[in-house]
């Protein structure tokens, strides 16, 4: 009587995840893939580059999240792996504000520290950089537009935290978009009684939010500077109907493709993962896999129709030490955490496009910002 209840059992796990597989390999037929010439050395410097940042995405949270999404996650569509080594200069479990500064500067620095290296010295962005030479730049995410990842691409301080100096910092900000949260840090101020919203428009900038306009209606204006607040705090969990992610993604490739002649440079965010991971609730960390991967599946289309854009996946650390124990099935995990902290999990990097083949190799997080660099050069 067990072993049939157990045989039974088998036959279907095993039902479930053939059809998967089969679901999976119809699928890889018919989706859009990285050309042969792009894959190639011959062109090396590609027009536009997409920075993806899953904070807190390790390979369990990319794991989970597939497991938990028929087998399949459209960073599989990328042809090219590497491994990156996500230390900080002071620890070796890093934070997110020095995570994204080793991307957004090239330079290990201290926790807590933002566009600046470990003695505080600041140092042009690749973001900054690629103002500075004409192409069009944006960041997309799905915390606050000043939290520490998107922060580490445009301001210069030592404490992330200090959330109402980062906005002030955003007032000469050399980017053309910017989507997420955290309205309340340029509006309704602690510090001072600027009004930064106003103060943005002053520079030029159309600005619009989640209270005036849902997003999900909302059509890109044609504007050259364009900020849209999804949240006066922090935006929603996707679980809890945040939705705006895929949309603007795709919204923003399309956006920056006319800016400049030159091309653009671009960072999207999955914020959110992180903060399942700090909860230790997998349920909130494959959701927002899921979500970010829809937006890598817009930005992966984009690319490949494209065929000039380089897009880089990567996490900037592992978050909650998650497991997925014994006794999961697809689509059914056991999982487990060993901390509601970080990680000094080694984080892979997904590359597609023109220029991807340098992210092959296991390298040193900052690493990712010198072969940007090379590529943009
Ligand atoms: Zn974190």
């Amino acid at each position: 009587m067990i072993w049939s209840v157990l045989f039974s059992t088998a036959v279907l796990i095993q039902c479930r995840s053939s059809k998967d597989i089969a679901a999976k390999e119809s699928r890889q037929a018919s989706i859009p893939t990285q050309k042969d010439h792009q894959h190639s050395d011959k062109i090396l410097h590609p027009k536009n580059i997409i920075l993806m940042i899953g904070d807190g995405m390790g390979i369990p949270q990319m794991t989970a999240g597939m497991y938990m999404n028929h087998n399949y996650l459209p960073l599989e569509r990328c042809p090219v792996i590497g491994l990156h080594k996500s230390y900080s200069a002071n620890d070796l479990i890093t934070d997110s504000a020095a995570g994204a500064t080793a991307f957004s500067i090239g330079r290990k620095t201290n926790n807590t520290y933002l566009g600046v290296d470990s003695i505080k010295t600041s140092y042009e962005t690749i973001l900054e950089y690629s103002n500075r030479i004409g192409r069009a730049t944006g960041m997309v995410v799905t915390s606050t537009i000043v939290h520490a990842t998107p922060a580490a691409f445009m301001s210069h301080q030592s404490g992330r935290e200090d959330y109402e100096a980062i906005a002030l910092d955003y007032m000469d900000i050399p980017a053309n978009l910017l989507i997420g949260g955290g309205k309340k840090y340029f509006e309704r101020r602690n510090s001072d009684s600027l009004d930064l919203v106003a103060q943005l428009r002053k520079n030029g900038y159309e600005v619009r939010d989640y209270f005036e306009q849902d997003y999900m209606n909302y059509t890109l204006p044609d504007v050259n500077k364009l900020v849209y607040f999804t949240a006066d705090g922090d935006p929603l969990p996707a679980s809890k109907g945040r939705s705006y992610l895929p949309k603007a993604a795709a919204d923003a490739c399309n956006f920056l493709k006319n800016k400049s002649e030159k091309g653009f440079f671009m960072m999207i965010e999955g914020s959110q993962i992180d903060w399942g991971g700090h909860a230790n609730d997998a349920s909130y960390v494959y959701t927002e896999v899921i979500d970010f991967n829809k937006a890598i599946e817009k930005v992966l289309d984009f690319a490949a129709a494209d065929g000039q854009t380089l897009v880089i996946i990567t996490g900037d650390h592992e978050t909650g030490g998650l497991a997925i124990n014994p006794g999961s099935k697809m689509g059914e995990l056991v999982t487990a955490f060993t901390t509601n902290k970080h990680s000094a999990d080694l984080i892979p990097v997904y590359a597609f496009g023109p220029g991807s083949a340098s992210f092959s190799g296991i390298y040193e997080n900052t690493a990712i910002y010198t072969k940007m660099m090379q590529l943009l050069k």
